[in-house]
């Protein structure tokens, strides 16, 4: 057995957003529990991550998942809450006592790849902390060891091309849906060919006001609705919504009330699957 954990479930703001005075985030502060939620990633086994947001090292120190065994990280896109080079680099062999340090493949777009590459010191050590850049190509099959995954291209920051990610692991087929606000059809005919075990959205607006960048719940739920109308998702399909923001407005308990209708359950920080 094998578990996918969701390391953090928040927007790039964190919710509660850290410097934010509205009464969603008092609430969620003062209540505390699933209502405090990381910057979003996913943990699916030890060996392997879906992006590293900036506080993977909080939530290390709760879960303990150690992260000197992690192999393979793929890249949604290069956004804060997705990409933390920085952390990635302490790794450096001078601030790192791993022997022998194993090699870090990330999978990713060229401006994810420039986040490690802040300035020159840091260029110049990428080799001996031993990470191996690889530039994605969209719905291209990439092997990495046990897993396989393709990269679906997706609408949600026109400056670089942004991905989904389909996992085959363990025979499951997982769909990490992260950020986005529209799947274009080329993505759509690629997904149709897969029936998903686990199927991950980002809700990042809740009922509010649709945006340029996010889906509302109703985009989602209408997201969700095509797949399964294309049979990629089936009654046996386990789907999870996560990356939430104080837009969201709803304490966990409400996010169950509102999304389980749905057959959507809502990620809080820490939650395990089994795969
Ligand atoms: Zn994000
Ligand atoms: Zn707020
Ligand atoms: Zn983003």
């Amino acid at each position: 057995m094998s578990k996918l954990t969701f390391v953090g479930t928040a927007s790039a703001i964190g919710f509660p957003h850290m410097f934010c005075d509205c009464e969603t985030c008092k609430k969620m502060l003062e209540t505390g529990g699933k209502n405090l939620r990381a910057r979003s990633s996913l943990a699916l086994g030890e060996k392997y991550r879906v992006d590293f947001s900036p506080d993977c090292y909080m939530r290390f120190l709760e879960n303990k998942i150690p992260l000197y065994k992690t192999e393979h990280i793929f890249f949604t896109h290069s956004h804060l809450d997705h990409v933390d080079a920085d952390q990635i680099m302490l790794r450096y062999p001078k601030y790192n006592k791993t022997s022998p340090l194993q090699p870090l493949h990330l999978y990713g777009n060229n401006s994810v790849f420039e986040r490690f590459r802040g300035n020159e010191k840091q260029e110049e050590r990428i080799e001996e902390t031993r990470l191996n850049f690889r530039r994605v190509v969209p719905y291209e099959k990439i092997v990495a060891d046990e897993l396989e995954c393709w990269p679906i291209v997706v609408e949600h920051d026109s400056r670089e091309e942004c991905y989904n990610f389909i996992l085959r692991y363990r025979g499951q087929n997982i769909y990490v849906g992260y950020d986005q606000k529209k799947m274009p059809e080329r993505s759509f005919e690629f997904l149709a060919d897969f029936e998903l075990d686990i199927a991950i959205f980002e809700g990042s607006l809740g009922d509010s006001q649709p945006g340029e960048t996010h889906m509302t719940f109703g985009e989602m739920i209408e997201l969700k609705d095509r797949l399964a109308a294309e049979g990629s998702i089936t009654a046996d399909t386990r789907c999870f919504a996560t990356h939430f923001s104080h837009h969201v407005k709803y304490t966990h308990t409400e996010l169950e009330e509102r999304l389980e209708p749905e057959g959507i359950t809502p990620a809080y920080d820490g939650l395990e699957v089994e795969v």
